[in-house]
Parts: structure tokens; C-alpha cells; sequence
């Protein structure tokens, strides 16, 4: 036992006293520290079946057969090679990710990354977990890159091997929401880079790309770009909270 997991769980009863258990998307009371109440898990949307056969995305009970394509991967076939996503963008995963990566509750990364990994395929010791990274600047600033605490988690699950900076962000970028496509791609130009330090462990390796919130996903193609200019075999791409407009709808 880790000297850190040996004092959490040795500690517990006193954290309870001081802090009584609280659920971390709606600040209800729960059983023991760390778990969501009944109505939040409830709240959670699991990307269901069938789904895009390129991108995962669900098509709900009216929509094409498994092993259709989705109209936007018609338009445009993605780079990456699948995405999983824990949860779809709800309410819930909303006030989870605040809590995770605005106010600092870490200790959330165990939950959120097993979410993840259930729609991972099969574990697999090969793959190369990476994590999308940070510009050292937001890096200072928060102190800590959320994506790579979920990418250390799904390590720790047997889902590959981790390396924390296999990609670079040298250049920061503005936040990208409300920009158009085009937009994006020209903050993002230049702005993420495989790290030439880790070149070989990249080239011919199967690739699980993390991040905690999968939006337009203009971020993470970068990533996958220059993961695949590096000789990777494949990326898959694994966030918690996936959004997708009927998602937020309902
Ligand atoms: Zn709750
Ligand atoms: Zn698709």
C-alpha cells in the first residue's frame, strides 16, 4: 500500500467528520467520499448503441444500424481511429469537470477514469497512453494538466503505458470555443507537437489519446496529427464528457 493510500484510508473516518461526504456534481449528502448520489449517477448518459462504426457517436434507437457511419465521418473521415467517451456532455458531467478541474477535487481522476475505461476496448499493456497536453503557462496556473491525471489512472488500470509528454504544446492558444472551424485550426497551428525526445516510443505504437472533455474536437486532431506524422499505428481517443448537441438537448 502507497504511503498516500495508506493515510487516505486510514484517515477516512476523521476526513468524514470534518468534511461529511458530499456528492461532487450536486453537493448532496452520500455514503462514503467520492461516490456521486443516486439521481447524479442517474444523470449520467453512457454513450449507447448502435453507434458510428468511425466515431462512436450514438445514433439512438431511430437511427442506422451498428456498423453505419455518421453523416459528419461521411463528410469528413476523422484521423483518429475511434472514440471512447465515458459519459455524453449532460449536466452531470458538466458539474463533475468544474469540480475536477476548476475546483481542484483530484481525487475525482480514479471515478472519472473508470468511466473511461469501460469504453476502452479490451485493456491492453501495449498501447501507449498520452494525454493531451498543456501550455506550460495554464500548466502554472492550475497547477496540475487534468488530462494527464486520467491518463495516470488509466495506466494504473493496465490500459497501456503512460507517457506524460509524448506530445508538446508550445505555443499557448486561446480558448476555442464560439470559434468556427477554420478559426480553430489557425489558433491551433503550430501549437501542439510530438516531443522529438519521445519519438521512438511513439513510432508503430497503437495510441490512447486522453482528454477530459471531448468538444469540436479541433484539439484533439491536432494531437492525432502529429501522433500519426510520428509513425503511430493508430489513436484512439478516450475523454470522459463527449459533447454532442442532442446530448445537451435532452
Ligand atoms: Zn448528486
Ligand atoms: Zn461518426
Amino acid at each position: 500500500m502507497s504511503t498516500s493510500r495508506f493515510l487516505a484510508t486510514s484517515l477516512a473516518p476523521l476526513v468524514d467528520f470534518v468534511y461529511p461526504p458530499r456528492c461532487p456534481a450536486c453537493g448532496g449528502g452520500v455514503a462514503e467520499q467520492g461516490g456521486l448520489c443516486a439521481g447524479c449517477w442517474e444523470g449520467l448518459v453512457i454513450p449507447g448503441e448502435p453507434s458510428c462504426a468511425s466515431c462512436q457517436r450514438p445514433f439512438g434507437d431511430s437511427g442506422p444500424r451498428a456498423g453505419a457511419i455518421c453523416a459528419l465521418c461521411l463528410a469528413r473521415p476523422p484521423r483518429h481511429d475511434g472514440i471512447a467517451a465515458g459519459t455524453l456532455y449532460t449536466d452531470v458531467s458538466r458539474q463533475l469537470v468544474l469540480a475536477f478541474k476548476h475546483g481542484r477535487r483530484i481525487a475525482l481522476a480514479p471515478m472519472l477514469a473508470r468511466l473511461i475505461a469501460a469504453r476502452l476496448p479490451a485493456a491492453d499493456a501495449e498501447c501507449l497512453i498520452v494525454p493531451v497536453p498543456l501550455h506550460r503557462w495554464r500548466l502554472w496556473r492550475r497547477g496540475f494538466n487534468q488530462a494527464a491525471l486520467l491518463a495516470r489512472e488509466l495506466q494504473a488500470l493496465g490500459y497501456g503505458k503512460l507517457s506524460v509528454d509524448a506530445l508538446v504544446r508550445p505555443k499557448p492558444t486561446p480558448a476555442l470555443g464560439g470559434l468556427g472551424r477554420k478559426a480553430r485550426t489557425r489558433a491551433l497551428s503550430g501549437a501542439i507537437a510530438l516531443n522529438a525526445r519521445r519519438a521512438k516510443l511513439v513510432d508503430g505504437r497503437d495510441i490512447v489519446l486522453v482528454d477530459d472533455v471531448l468538444t469540436s474536437g479541433a484539439t484533439t486532431d491536432s494531437c492525432v496529427r502529429a501522433l500519426k506524422r510520428g509513425g503511430a499505428a493508430s489513436v484512439t481517443i478516450a475523454c470522459f464528457a463527449r459533447v454532442l448537441d442532442e446530448a445537451r438537448d435532452a
